[in-house]
C-alpha cells in the first residue's frame, strides 16, 4: 500500500499510503512536517482565540491557518515582518498557512450584498436541528462585523485590482494578486494561497464563469510575483492555487484543469461548494480527479464530522474550519456519543443546557485532553455561565483534541486499508449519510 510518491520542491509532499481515493501523506515545511489528512486550526488574528499556543500544540494541532486580510489591516504585515514573521510574532514555531485575503474581502462585498454567507460549510437546506442556520449566522457575524447600513457594496472588483473598505476603521484599500503575494511573503507562512475571487451561491452562472476566469488570470499573476520575489525570511514558502467555479460541474472541471496546469506547489478548493453535503461531494468528485496526484490538496472551510469524512474519503489532505474553535467558545462541545452510547446529533452537546448543571462527568468519556482529565461538565458550564475567560479556553482545548483524535483515527484507518469501515463506524447510525459520504453514485442511483 506504500507507494512513496513524492514531488521535489520547497513544499515537499509525500503520499505514504492510499485507501481508495483517500491518501495518508506527509507535508514537509521549513517549520516541520504535517501528517495528513490533517485539520488546520484557525487563528484568524494570529491567535487561536483565548488559548496559549503551547496548549494548542499539546492538543495535537500540527498547523494553523491565519487570515491575511485581518493581519494586513491590523497590526499590518510590515509590523509582523519586523518581528521576524508570523511564527515568531505569535509564538508558533510550527507550520502555518495564510489565505490570500480574498475570502474576507469578498465576504464583505458580494455575499453581503446578497444577504447570504458563502462559506462552504453552510448548508442551509440540511439538518433540521437549526445547527446549519446557526452556523450561517455565525459565519455572517464573523465575516461582516460591520455590515454596511447603506446597502452599498464594500467591495469593487476590477480586472486588475479589488477596492475594499476596512471593517476596522472604514479606510479604503486596494488589493492586487501581486499585493496579496507580497503581504503573505512578509507574513512568512509556510503555505500561502493565490488571490482569488469567491462567488456567492446566488451569483448566476455567467458571473461565476467570468469570476472564475478572472481568478485564473490572477493565479498566473500570483505565480509570476511569487517566482520573481525572494523569500524575505530566509526559508522557502509554498504557494497553492485555488480552484473556483461554484457548484457548477463544467466550471469546476475547467478550473481544476486550469489551476493544475499552472504549476503551483499545491491546490486549494475554494468558493461556494453548494447548499448541501451532497453538493459538496459532487464538487469534490468533479474537481479532485483532475488534480495532480503528487500535489497536496486543501479544502477551504470544512470542519464538521461528516464533511471531514467525505473530504478525506475523496482524497483531500488538509482542511481548515473555524467552527470547532468558535463553537467551543459558546459552549457547543464536540462529543461522539450520548449517555446511551448512541451517536450525538451532529456530534455535539450544548453545555449551556440546564441538564449539565450538576453533571460530574467529563465533557466526553474517554477523551484524553487536559480539560476532560481535570474538570466536570458542571464546573465548565459554571465558567461559561459566569463569563469566566477560562471556560472558552478549556472548551476550545477539548474541541481541538476531538478533531485531532478524529484525524489520527482517519490516518490509521487509511494506513490499514480500513477507511470505509471506519466511516461506517462513525456514521453507521445514519445509513443514508454513510452511503452519501462513501459513494455518491449509490445515492444518485437511489
Ligand atoms: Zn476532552
Amino acid at each position: 500500500m506504500y507507494d512513496g510518491e513524492s514531488r521535489a520542491g520547497p513544499d515537499r509532499f509525500e503520499v505514504l499510503a492510499r485507501d481508495g481515493s483517500a491518501r495518508r501523506g506527509r507535508l514537509s515545511t521549513a517549520h516541520g512536517h504535517v501528517d495528513t489528512p490533517a485539520f488546520v486550526a484557525v487563528g484568524t488574528q494570529a491567535s487561536v482565540k483565548g488559548v496559549d499556543p503551547d496548549l494548542v500544540a499539546a492538543s495535537g494541532v500540527q498547523v494553523l491557518f491565519a487570515n491575511t486580510y485581518h493581519l494586513y489591516l491590523r497590526p499590518g504585515a510590515e509590523v509582523i515582518a519586523e518581528h521576524g514573521g508570523l511564527h515568531r510574532f505569535m509564538g508558533w514555531p510550527r507550520p502555518l498557512m495564510t489565505d490570500s485575503g480574498g475570502f474576507q474581502v469578498f465576504s464583505l462585498g458580494a455575499s453581503i450584498d446578497h444577504g447570504v454567507g458563502k462559506l462552504s460549510n453552510i448548508f442551509p437546506d440540511e439538518q433540521g436541528d437549526g445547527s446549519a442556520s446557526e452556523a450561517a449566522g455565525e459565519a455572517r457575524a464573523s465575516t461582516s462585523p460591520r455590515r454596511p447600513t447603506s446597502g452599498g457594496s464594500m467591495v469593487r472588483v476590477g480586472e486588475n485590482e479589488v477596492h475594499f473598505v476596512s471593517h476596522v476603521d472604514g479606510s479604503r484599500h486596494v488589493f492586487t494578486p501581486e499585493r496579496s503575494v507580497a503581504v503573505q511573503r512578509a507574513l512568512g507562512a509556510d503555505v500561502m494561497l493565490a488571490f482569488d475571487e469567491c462567488t456567492s451561491p446566488l451569483h448566476d452562472a455567467s458571473y461565476t464563469r467570468a469570476s472564475m476566469e478572472r481568478t485564473h488570470r490572477w493565479a498566473r499573476r500570483c505565480l509570476a510575483a511569487f517566482r520573481s520575489g525572494d523569500a524575505p525570511h530566509g526559508y522557502e514558502q509554498a504557494l497553492y492555487g485555488v480552484v473556483q467555479g461554484g457548484a457548477l460541474e463544467e466550471l469546476r472541471r475547467e478550473s481544476a484543469d486550469a489551476i493544475t496546469e499552472l504549476g503551483f506547489d499545491g491546490i486549494a478548493i475554494g468558493g461556494n461548494l453548494g447548499r448541501s453535503h451532497h453538493d459538496m461531494h459532487r464538487v469534490l468528485e468533479w474537481t479532485v480527479p483532475a488534480l495532480d496526484a503528487a500535489l497536496p490538496r486543501h479544502l477551504l472551510g470544512i470542519g464538521d464530522v461528516p464533511g471531514v469524512l467525505a473530504a478525506v474519503s475523496r482524497g483531500i489532505d488538509t482542511f481548515d474550519c473555524v467552527a470547532p474553535t468558535r463553537n467551543a467558545r459558546t459552549g457547543t462541545v464536540l462529543a461522539r456519543l450520548d449517555d446511551e452510547g448512541r451517536p450525538r446529533r451532529a456530534f455535539r452537546l450544548n453545555l449551556k443546557n440546564a441538564a449539565f448543571a450538576r453533571d460530574a462527568r467529563p465533557l466526553e468519556d474517554g477523551c484524553d485532553c487536559g480539560t476532560c482529565r481535570r474538570f466536570s461538565r458542571a464546573y465548565l458550564r459554571h465558567l461559561l455561565k459566569s463569563g469566566e475567560g477560562l471556560g472558552p479556553q478549556l472548551l476550545t482545548v477539548h474541541n481541538l483534541r476531538f478533531m485531532e483524535r478524529l484525524m489520527a483515527g482517519l490516518r490509521a484507518a487509511i494506513e490499514h486499508g480500513e477507511l470505509e469501515a471506519h466511516v461506517v463506524e462513525w456514521l453507521g447510525h445514519n445509513g443514508r449519510l454513510a452511503d452519501a459520504v462513501l459513494a455518491t453514485d449509490r445515492e444518485d442511483a437511489g
